[in-house]
């Protein structure tokens, strides 16, 4: 008498599938066998979905067979894909199982092995649930490019949206309690006077509940005005499309962010951080006993004062505005003159023009080499149109002048970009040592 280890399994989505429930699996199974004469030794059964065999049951069962050496003949399941949805990891199973002189059968697919050719049935049948799970996720990802194509977000809503249904009934996100708390981070940081960090940490406590990193992602994606990233895939190059979904925020907004993030708009950073009654707690050091000055006020006189002092015992104290005075006489004494301002600059101009005329007479160079080039490149081809020289010579020729005149190109571009705003720069930053105090 043949003995047999019976097999069951479905997946979660597969469940409440007529006809696939596990018990109607395992009866058909005992059936099955008692038919065909086997001896069932042992049952398992998983609920697992997992592609492979790394399934609990499937190693007890495998466990099973090694402790029982020569006691299994058969394992017996309903169809090919209960065993595996994986082709390759079937086929290196089954190969496995057959050097302990296991078999496996499928009860709905019989394959009779002593017939050659059955070989492809049996491939055929293993190679088919892979294949519809492969169609299954393409079918899936394609859909939800289409959808996003035509401009409705399908996935989860990103923060500040939730997944709804319009009057189709076809998904679609809107803009959640949270969204006012994501408007204001955005307008916060365009006013340039927040870190990024300060304002996620003050806006928890508005009940923004995010990472560092998913804030950063949230400001870049242009889904709050209104507009969706389809990413790269394949060949078709990343899209931005209008969306269908009520935004958040302005696109005039978003790409103001934009700029702020990519530092072309300088963000007045610190600036939320002093506090105007005292502008310089923390960089004054106690000149008695070396701590450093904290402030506060006091009532008196019909008003409130401000003060610097130290703490623990400590008598220093001083009027807020006394240290400020000095600190702002002594910036002035560091500024820049009116009259040296204008020489420095002279100087400066004077300077960066001399480099600007070396680039320049780079850059030309260059131009000349690639002109060159092209001239050696243009009397090759008459002398291969003359049959001076064959098609190889003439390939080579062609081929290193492209190179060359690739890499000329590429070094007049880097040269071009450092034709920046010098001048621009120099003059912000003499007016910034001018009046340095005022700053
Ligand atoms: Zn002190």
């Amino acid at each position: 008498m043949q003995t047999a280890i019976i097999y069951t399994r479905v997946s979660t989505d597969e469940q409440a599938e007529k006809g696939y429930s596990l018990r109607d699996q395992q009866q058909r199974l005992e059936k099955h066998c008692e038919a065909k004469g086997y001896e069932i030794v042992k049952h398992f059964q998983d609920d697992h979905s997992a592609k492979t065999f790394n399934r609990p049951e499937f190693h007890n069962l495998l466990d099973f067979i090694k402790k029982n050496k020569g006691r299994v003949k058969k394992i017996v399941v309903a169809k090919w894909d209960r065993f595996s949805r994986n082709m390759e990891a079937s086929l290196n199973m089954i190969t496995f199982l057959l050097k302990l002189g296991i078999t496996v059968e499928a009860m709905e697919q019989p394959l009779d092995e002593s017939v050659p050719e059955n070989l492809l049935m049996k491939a055929f049948y293993l190679a088919a649930p892979q294949v519809e799970n492969a169609r299954r996720s393409l079918n899936t990802t394609n859909g939800m490019r289409r959808a996003l194509k035509e401009g409705r977000y399908v996935s989860t809503a990103p923060y500040g949206f939730k997944n709804t249904r319009d009057e189709q009934n076809r998904p679609i996100i809107t803009p959640s309690g949270m969204a006012p708390v994501v408007k204001k981070a955005f307008e916060e940081i365009a006013s340039g006077n927040f870190q990024i960090e300060v304002l996620r940490k003050s806006l928890l406590k508005e009940g923004l509940k995010i990472s560092r990193s998913n804030f950063y992602t949230l400001l870049r994606n242009p889904i709050y005005c209104g507009l969706i990233r389809v990413k790269a895939y394949k060949d078709e190059p990343e899209e931005i499309v209008q969306g269908i979904h009520e935004p958040i925020i302005s696109e005039a907004l978003f790409y103001e962010v934009q700029n702020v993030l990519d530092g072309k708009k300088k963000a007045k950073t610190k600036y939320s951080l002093v506090n105007n009654e005292y502008p310089m707690r923390g960089h004054l050091i106690c000149p008695r006993c070396g701590k450093t000055l904290t402030g506060s006020s006091a009532l008196g006189n019909g008003g409130k004062y401000y003060y610097y002092h130290c703490t623990a015992g400590c008598k220093e104290r001083h009027k807020s505005d006394v240290p400020l005075n000095a600190f702002e006489i002594w910036l002035k004494d560091i500024s820049i003159k009116p009259e040296l301002a204008a020489l420095y600059l002279a100087v400066m101009e004077d300077v960066f023009k001399t480099n600007e005329g070396d680039r320049d007479a780079e850059i030309k160079k260059l131009h000349e080499k690639i002109e060159t080039n092209k001239e050696l490149l243009r009397s090759s081809a008459l002398k291969l149109a003359k049959d001076d020289i064959d098609k190889f010579v003439y390939h080579t020729v062609r081929d290193k002048v492209n190179e060359e005149n690739r890499a000329f190109e590429y070094k007049i571009a880097e040269l071009k970009k450092l034709d920046s705003g010098f001048k621009e720069y120099c003059h912000y930053g003499i007016s910034l040592l001018s009046n340095i105090g005022h700053y």
